[in-house]
């Protein structure tokens, strides 16, 4: 079954006067196992689809299913709870904060939710073990490159193991070395069973993607799938 199921997604915002369209009516369906690039022009509403298929913002109308559930049926403490566990966001400027450190980055998901600071630091140091940078964990983000940062970014979005992963432009701000190695950290989630979405202008992501979702002017235009999943990787 799906891991993100999108149903007739709909989402206007209203500044003033003003209405944008930003999603009208789409639906999808997305397998563990896949990476899925979401492209299209700068505006087309990928950052609102995907906002809303990570629980980020309540679509007008429609359905979004994570992991079975009907994200934004479940309230309060289930809400918060099911798209901690089952959704991890990474952002294309990778939202680091610049007076944390990289370990205190990552843990703060964890700290927040309750945990003890030792079993987050030992949780984050894990996370950071699995995207190559244990080494660097007490470095600030001014310290660190772009790719390192990014990984930091991803480390943050798997601290809780969740099997969907949303990327926002992941590689927008990193030279193509840090690209691959981007992409080769979001190739391990889908191989381990999770699912990847990624919002993305860069042709190095849609050729390593088994999907490739055209959006534009709010709509799904086009899907294009290979005959068998993994075999674009
Ligand atoms: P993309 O990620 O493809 O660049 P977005 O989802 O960011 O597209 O934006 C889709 C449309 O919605 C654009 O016209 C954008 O200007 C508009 N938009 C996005 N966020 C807001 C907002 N918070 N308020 C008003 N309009 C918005
Ligand atoms: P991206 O480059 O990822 O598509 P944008 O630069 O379009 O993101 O938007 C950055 C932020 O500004 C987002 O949180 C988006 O919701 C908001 N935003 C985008 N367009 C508008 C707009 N026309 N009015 C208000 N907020 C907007």
């Amino acid at each position: 079954s799906p891991l993100l199921k999108l149903d007739s997604v709909r989402k206007t915002y209203t500044s003033g006067s003003v209405e944008v369209h930003a999603v009208h009516h789409v639906s999808l369906s997305v397998m563990p196992g896949e990476l899925v690039a979401l492209m299209g022009p700068s505006g087309c509403g990928k950052s609102t689809l995907l906002s809303i298929s990570g629980g980020l913002l309540r679509p007008d109308s429609g359905t979004v299913t994570v992991g079975g559930l009907s994200l934004y049926d479940l309230v309060g403490a289930r809400f918060h709870e099911h798209r901690r566990r089952s959704v991890g966001f990474v952002f294309q400027d990778f939202n680091l904060m610049r007076t944390l450190t990289a370990v205190e980055n990552v843990m703060l998901v964890d700290e927040l939710d309750g945990m003890s600071r030792k079993q987050a630091r030992q949780r984050a140091l894990a996370a950071l073990r699995s995207v190559g940078l244990d080494g660097v964990a007490d470095r600030y983000p001014s310290e660190l490159s772009g790719g390192q940062q990014q990984r930091v970014a991803i480390a943050r979005a798997l601290t809780g193991c969740p099997r969907l992963v949303l990327a926002d432009e992941p590689t927008g701000a990193l030279d193509s070395t840090n690209t691959r190695s981007v992409l080769g950290l979001l190739a391990e989630i889908v191989a381990a069973g999770g699912a990847c979405v990624v919002a993305t202008h860069d042709p190095e992501v849609a050729a390593a993607a088994h999907r490739v979702v055209q959006m534009l002017d709010g709509a799904l235009t086009e899907d294009a799938r290979p005959a068998v999943v993994g075999e674009a990787l």
